[in-house]
């Protein structure tokens, strides 16, 4: 609707009319009759303005500290350097303060996003910004001028007043904030630098806007019922072979050995590798359907699939391809027999509880974790070594291209389910960004998200400040502290942030400390540089608990604290400390480390080891507030076996175990979000 605007003067207009203050101005074009100027408190600023002057300071377009009596003369001069200028914007000049810069992009995932930072003509130098997705609330506006590095320039730095913070929020929240201009303009991008805060309010004194193409849309639907994805009654694979097996062939063994109720599809044969065949989908009254056959003959399956609520498309050679084509081929005709499509280029879904699988080795327990991935190969890893480490999976779905049922869609769908208590997403690169957001924002569920490709993307040169300093990897990060998921940055993470959400998912907690206990001064020492780096504060102990702990014999007083642990040591004094120090000041999470190798060194001590944790585990019985933490380091060092028997102890507790404190620090930093009371 402001299609139009462009030079600073009317940007200008547009934001004074919304409650932005700018400095008094006037335009002077064509003559250089600057009588009107006499009218503005001097000292004045002179700035040109003209098609292709962007950047007015590189240009030499902007002269600071001018009398009314130097404007003609300015502006004679600036004429003859910059032929071709539209005219002239005249206006009182600000009194010095701190300069920022507020700026709207739109990117291609997420939408309109708002960036706030230490701007001025070093903004790209400095490179101190924040991310908000619009809208922002006024907590997002305090807690992105909060993140700044500079951010004790705005709050009162060395004798400097601090500014009007609170202008600054009602600035943000005009640009960025509900109903802000970010919602009436169809924003390419939208910058201001710099704005000027001083003690007593802020200004903008400089605006630049440049549309942009008007973006696409997602079209609404209502969330389909997933159930028969993840628990369909029977089941038909398209594309198994009688002569040459294939993936086809590999997904009826996976669904035989899990014992559903099976059909195969094909031409001629009245069976497949002892499956009971049909010549087409049309023929199969089943409620999900895995297609495995060349991608140029998926489009005529789709159009069989009538009354097939879902169908899978495993085949690749579509879009990541090069194919666009074919593949909008295949949603058209999924969309025409009124079946919903996962996929294409997708492994399909896992799902204990309703006989789905995707991976070999029989179905593992059936659980409340659930995992949405874009890639097939890294879910079926991420099913197979959680299993191992103990997780139970309510519901895993790979995408693949996503070209239909995609993971925003899911997750609203998993929030709902009650067999799901924890969700992990692993994502490259979501059509549905914006939505995805908006649904990590509407979930309850404790959310862990990896991403990979996040670096280096999203940086193309842009006309504005704004836009080159928003890259993927920011808005990721932004995405994920306004919609209150964990982001992590490994696969590792990922299995270890969700065991923790398995293990202590329903614990209320009580308290926001995070107490550290384990033996040994540099393994202390390492575990409170670990819990640094995970962002997680360990408070100093309540100094009325000092007195009982020397009763039991610990003489330290620091957190992490350190207690001696190991094969001679009484097994239950970890517990009694943990007990003695939370009843005084609750803590939400406690996380106890050993030293395997040193129960190992002389002989072997497993029994020590198993009731250490059998200790803990009465601890964590005791304490239904606080969660508590196993960190079992060096366990290379025991004896096959005697980690899982630890872990098996453990878990019967609900008490997670990792095996380095870095692990455990990326857990327990991702839990700070949830379970408080
Ligand atoms: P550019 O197109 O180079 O970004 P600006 O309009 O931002 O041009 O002006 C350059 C610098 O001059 C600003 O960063 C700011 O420091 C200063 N400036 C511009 N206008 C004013 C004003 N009205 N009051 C005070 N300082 C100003
Ligand atoms: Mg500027």
């Amino acid at each position: 609707m402001y299609e139009h605007v462009a030079s600073e003067h009317e940007v200008k207009a547009l934001l004074s009319d919304a409650g932005v203050p700018v400095p008094r101005g006037v335009v002077v074009a064509g003559d250089l009759d600057f009588t009107a100027a006499g009218e503005l408190a001097e000292p004045l600023v002179l700035k040109a303005f003209g098609p292709g002057l962007v950047h007015k300071s590189d240009a030499g377009a902007v002269v600071l500290g001018l009398r009314a009596a130097d404007l003609a003369a300015a502006a004679a001069e600036m004429r003859s350097r910059l032929p071709g200028l539209a005219g002239f914007l005249v206006e009182e000049q600000a009194d010095a303060g701190v300069e920022l810069i507020v700026g709207v992009v739109r990117d291609v995932a997420f939408g309109p996003v708002l960036l706030a930072g230490l701007g001025g003509v070093w903004t790209e130098a400095l490179r101190d910004t924040a991310l908000g997705l619009c809208p922002i609330s006024e907590r997002d506006a305090r807690r992105m001028l909060a993140s700044l590095r500079g951010a004790p320039l705005l709050y009162g730095f060395r004798g400097t007043p601090p500014v009007d913070v609170d202008a600054l929020v009602k600035l943000l929240m005009t640009v960025g904030g509900p109903g802000g201009l970010w919602e009436r303009l169809e924003l390419g991008e939208f910058e201001l630098n710099p704005v000027i805060a001083g003690p007593s309010g802020v200004m903008a004194v400089d605006a630049r806007y440049v549309p942009a193409e008007p973006g696409e849309t997602a079209a609404d639907r209502e969330t389909a019922d997933f159930s028969p994805l993840f628990e369909p009654k029977a089941v038909a694979v398209v594309g198994a072979s009688t002569t040459r097996p294939n993936f086809g062939n590999m997904f009826l063994d996976f669904y035989k050995a899990a014992g559903i109720p099976l059909v195969a599809v094909h031409p001629e044969a009245d069976a497949v590798a002892g499956v009971r065949a049909v010549p087409s989908l049309a023929h199969a009254d089943v409620d999900y359907a895995l297609v495995a056959v060349p991608a140029e003959r998926c489009p005529d399956v789709l159009r069989q699939a009538a009354g097939v609520p879902f169908v899978q498309v495993m085949s690749g050679g579509f879009g990541e391809a090069g194919r666009a084509d074919l593949e909008d081929e295949l949603v058209e005709a999924a969309r025409a027999a009124g079946t919903r499509l996962l996929g294409p280029n997708c492994m399909g879904v896992y799902c204990p509880r309703g006989r789905q699988t995707f991976v070999g080795g029989g179905l593992g327990p059936a659980g409340s974790v659930a995992l949405i991935s874009q890639s097939g190969g890294l879910a079926g890893e991420v099913i197979k070594v959680g299993e191992q480490r103990g997780l139970a999976f309510s519901r895993v779905v790979t995408v693949g291209n996503a070209a239909d049922v995609a993971p925003a869609e899911l997750l609203r769908w998993l929030a709902t389910d009650p067999e799901t208590g924890a969700v992990g997403l692993y994502l490259e690169d979501p059509r549905d960004g914006r939505e995805l957001y908006e649904a990590l924002r509407a979930t309850d569920l404790p959310v862990v998200l990896l991403v990979g490709g996040r670096s280096g993307q999203g940086q193309e040169a842009a006309a504005s400040h704004t836009g080159g300093m928003v890259s993927d990897r920011r808005i990721w990060e932004t995405v994920a502290a306004q919609a209150g998921a964990a982001l992590v940055s490994s696969q590792d993470d990922l299995i270890g942030v969700l065991a923790f959400f398995q293990a202590h998912g329903s614990r209320v907690t009580e308290g926001d400390g995070v107490l550290v206990v384990g033996p040994s001064g540099g393994a202390s020492v390492l575990a409170a540089d670990a819990f640094d780096a995970a962002g997680v504060r360990l408070d100093p102990l309540p100094g009325d608990v000092l007195e009982e702990l020397r009763g039991l014999g610990v003489a330290a007083t620091g957190n992490p604290l350190e207690v001696p642990v190991g094969p001679r040591g009484r097994a239950g004094l970890v517990a009694e400390v943990i007990d003695a120090i939370v009843r005084r000041r609750p803590c939400r999470d406690v996380v106890a480390h050993v030293n395997v190798q040193a129960f190992f060194t002389y002989g072997n001590a497993a029994e020590p080891l198993y009731a250490y944790t059998r200790a803990l585990a009465g601890a964590q019985d005791g304490l239904p507030r606080t969660r508590i933490t196993l960190v079992t380091r060096n366990g290379e060092c025991a004896p096959a076996g005697v980690e899982d028997e630890v872990r098996r102890i453990a878990a019967a507790a609900g008490i997670p175990v990792y095996r380095t404190m870095e692990a455990a620090s990326v857990a327990v930093a991702a839990g700070g979000r949830y379970g408080a009371a």
